[in-house]
């Protein structure tokens, strides 16, 4: 008999150890996967290591003297994970404050925690004919690549592939960011190595496998995101797991995806929120792709037109090579940006609501209509409007659940509440005074298409037809299937004007798209959140960089602001397309404010049915950070603050509370991190009432 430390599932909230011992009779190297019990149940779990002090062989009992339990089943009909792959997941449990079993389970694919050894052994034949069947012959002609522009050539030849540096490749869009991930992919494939390409959102994900399968035929290629079934998942996972697959592409959870030989990391639009995971091990894929790219010591690419200021001052100190492609490739220039002051704008009359759109804006999109071009009008906002509101008492349409106003939803009747989901139908009258008349306040992207679709009624397309409204948003594209085919349309110059969110910036090829409209920004320049702006800045850039894409329209590109600060330091810096100016301003008031990437953020979260309950559990925990710190002589470098409410701050019946510590020092805010969330689980037992805590660390938006 062995003994053997087992990682499994026990959340780092239980307070149980990272790993636990089993007995074995047969030696299990490392990163197997095997079923073991767990109290009454029977889990899966992976070896992990030898314990550090094995005992005396046979030794049965753990220290407290409970008698050990064999593994109930290895399954060794899969390679044990390799050693990188643990690395990289105690890491991430050790950095972000889980447990190591919580991770290591939680990025393996479900239907393979499922499985046992003969299951397993069934599934891999089965895959192995299947692949098999569809391998095809070599001597697949070799696909046309174009010749590199000059920026692409000095962007290739300054990344070692044997070399384990991490590169910010900062292109403008359209600057041929994507040839130059196709060619570095190419040159790992030829080394006999796998490409890992981590992009943001599922929606790009078809677009650029299609990018990447039509360059590389004889390849095989696998995506990994959250909307494959079970069954796709665990094919795909094994491939590349197994070596099978030579280029990995996916969303944030690939960047666990196991490889037995990597050779390169990419992470497109590396700026992109949503590589920050929001619940459980809050990781960031990006930065924990840049600690991979050290542990498997191979290149890290991370590409954007406007980089996160945390990577952005990286590659100022060098911390990062600093890789730039300024020119947009056979296409026109950037579009022209334009800022209309929506304060000088006539005042609608008595009664009525603001026009969606200033006279010069829609001047602009008659004129685009009339040459036969694509308009996109831009509107972070679904819904019809935000709020309604009864005309006679003042009643609005909260959610009862939350602190938030339910959003009405003109096409189903419904007011929705984007926070809790809490769904009812539109009441006939208001339900305090029971007054007919209740209205929609303000407006969302369902409401502007409406609009937009009246003012245009009369505007002709070059051929005389009506020009045709079309929307893309979350409440579009809910069905599987039907962002393509929307999107298709769009392609195919069926939709003259696009109303959408930011779904409808991000990354798309529109090729006659000529004019882009930012209708109502503003919203985003003074909330309380620092990253605000950053991420407003990076939006608008990428909306601006859908016009104008191809050489026969560039000319006429441009993209219009509606705003009512006009002179505000992030629209004169768009205008300019000055990405460093404004990275360099930011930078300047963040240090100033001693706000990241200058200090390093942990938030504590707590959230109960009574507030108060949440606030006296981050005061004593905050009491608990303060005595640890000084116990640690680190209290000097730490700031602690005082819990506050979240900007949502209840959410389904629940209070949301939090509290942010600050250092200057990362490795201080780690040292403190670890004892402090140690602490929790009993700290929760004496605050009755805690529903949720979580320790969230660099948090994406505080
Ligand atoms: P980015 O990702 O930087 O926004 P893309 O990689 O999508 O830019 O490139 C923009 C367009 O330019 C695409 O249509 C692409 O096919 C084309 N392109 C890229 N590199 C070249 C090249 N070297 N020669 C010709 N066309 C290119
Ligand atoms: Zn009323
Ligand atoms: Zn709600």
């Amino acid at each position: 008999m062995q003994r053997l430390r087992i990682a499994v599932d026990t959340p780092a909230h239980a307070g149980l150890a990272d790993a636990l011992d089993y007995l074995s009779t047969e030696h299990l190297p490392p990163g197997t996967l095997v079923r073991v019990p767990l109290g009454r149940r029977d889990v899966p779990g992976l070896v992990w290591d030898a314990p550090a002090d094995p005992g005396a062989d046979g030794d049965a009992a753990d220290p407290e003297g409970f008698a050990l339990r064999p593994v109930t089943e290895a399954l060794t009909s899969l390679a044990p994970l390799p050693a990188a792959w643990r690395q990289l997941v105690a890491f991430c449990a050790r950095y972000y404050q889980r447990s190591l079993g919580e991770v290591a389970l939680a990025v393996l694919p479900p239907e393979l925690r499922k499985l046992d050894d003969a299951g397993l052994a069934k599934r891999l034949r089965l895959h192995d004919k299947r692949a098999a069947a569809a391998a095809r012959p070599d001597g697949a002609p070799a696909p046309a690549r174009p010749p590199l522009t000059p920026e692409q050539h000095t962007v290739l030849a300054a990344v070692d592939m044997a070399g384990q540096a991490c590169h910010l490749l900062h292109g403008v869009t359209g600057s041929g960011k994507t040839e130059v991930y196709l060619r570095l992919a190419e040159a790992a494939l030829d080394a006999g190595r796998q490409a890992l390409i981590l992009v943001p959102e599922i929606n790009l994900t078809p677009q650029l496998e299609a990018r990447f399968a039509a360059r590389f035929p004889g390849r095989r290629l696998v995506s990994l995101h959250s909307a494959l079934t079970p069954a796709q998942r665990l094919a795909h996972w094994l491939a590349a797991h197994r070596g099978q697959a030579d280029i990995v592409l996916g969303t944030r959870l690939a960047v666990f995806c196991p490889l037995p030989r990597p050779g390169l990391i990419v992470v497109d639009e590396e700026h992109d929120p949503s590589y920050k995971q929001q619940d459980g091990a809050r990781y960031s894929a990006r930065d924990l792709a840049v600690y991979r790219g050290k542990l498997e010591q191979v290149p890290v690419v991370l590409g954007s037109a406007t980089p996160s200021l945390e990577t952005w001052q990286h590659a100022q100190v060098g911390r990062y090579r600093l890789l730039t492609m300024a020119e947009r490739v056979g296409q026109g220039p950037l579009p022209q940006v334009r800022v209309v002051d929506m304060r000088q704008q006539p005042r609608p009359a008595p009664g009525e609501p603001p026009p969606a759109l200033s006279a010069p804006v829609q001047a602009a999109l008659e004129a685009c209509i009339a040459r036969g071009e694509q308009a996109l009008l831009f509107l972070n906002r679904r819904g019809f409007a935000p709020v309604l509101q009864c005309g006679a008492c003042g009643w609005k349409s909260g959610c009862p659940h939350c602190s938030a106003w339910r959003v009405f939803h003109k096409l189903d009747r419904t007011l929705r509440c984007h926070h809790c989901a809490f769904t009812e139908r539109v009441p006939r009258a208001c339900p305090d005074c029971g007054n007919l008349d209740i209205l929609p306040l303000g407006r969302g992207t369902e409401k502007l298409q409406e609009q937009v679709a009246e003012l245009l009624h009369t505007v002709l397309r070059p051929d005389g037809s009506p020009a045709r409204v079309a929307r893309i948003d979350a409440d579009t594209t809910r069905l599987k299937g039907t962002l393509e085919t929307q999107l298709a349309a769009v392609h195919a110059g069926e939709v003259d004007v696009l109303v959408g969110t930011q779904m409808v910036t991000k990354g798309h090829d529109f090729r006659r798209v000529t004019l882009v409209v930012a209708v109502d920004p503003d919203g985003a320049l003074f909330t309380a959140d620092f990253r605000a702006p950053e991420r407003l800045f990076a939006t608008l850039m990428q909306a601006a960089g859908r016009a104008g894409r191809d050489a026969g329209v560039a000319r006429h590109a441009e993209m219009w602001i509606q705003t009512a600060n006009p002179e505000h330091a992030l629209f004169t810096a768009l205008r300019a397309h000055d990405y460093a100016r404004f990275a360099d301003s930011q930078l300047r008031e963040r240090e100033m404010a001693g706000l990241p990437p200058f200090a390093h953020l942990a938030l504590l979260r707590a959230e109960a049915r009574d507030a108060a309950v949440a606030e006296a559990f981050l005061r004593a925990a905050r009491e608990r950070a303060r005595a640890l710190a000084e116990a640690m002589g680190v209290a000097d470098s730490l700031t602690l603050y005082a819990p506050v409410p979240p900007h949502v701050a209840r959410v389904a019946g629940q209070e949301r509370r939090q509290m942010l510590v600050e250092s200057a020092s990362r490795a201080v805010l780690q040292r403190l991190l670890a004892p402090w969330a140690a602490e929790m689980p009993a700290l929760r037992q004496q605050h009755r009432g805690i529903v949720r805590w979580a320790v969230d660390v660099d948090p994406a938006s505080i």
